[in-house]
């Protein structure tokens, strides 16, 4: 059961978390961090240490912010978007993230 970044980073992105993971599955997007499920080790290192208290469980999640479990998988697995590597010079966010009001 991963943890998972929610909508409390946007436009934060304090990134304190990833100096935390032990086996770098936190990557970046231009607003918000993003948590890799399937490298996630739920160690549960980068929770306690977000100012923004934006990572929880996946199993904890409140109702309103579930959907943040997609977003953070998808964010790893879609083509169009997703951290910056090949054809993305800079991490390009989840559609709904990017769609999200500037704080
Ligand atoms: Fe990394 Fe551990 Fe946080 Fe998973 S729970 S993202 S392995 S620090």
């Amino acid at each position: 059961m991963p943890y998972v970044i929610t909508d409390a980073c946007l436009d934060v992105m304090d990134r304190t978390c990833v100096a935390q993971c032990p086996v770098d599955c936190i990557q970046e997007g231009e607003r918000m961090l993003y948590i890799d499920p399937d490298g996630c080790i739920d160690c549960g290192a980068c929770e306690p240490v977000c100012p923004q208290e934006a990572i929880h469980l996946a199993a904890a999640l409140p109702a309103e912010l579930q959907h943040f479990e997609a977003v953070n998988a998808q964010f790893h697995t879609a083509t169009d978007y997703g951290p910056a590597g090949p054809g993305r010079a800079a991490g390009v966010d989840h559609p709904v993230v990017a769609a999200l009001p500037r704080r």
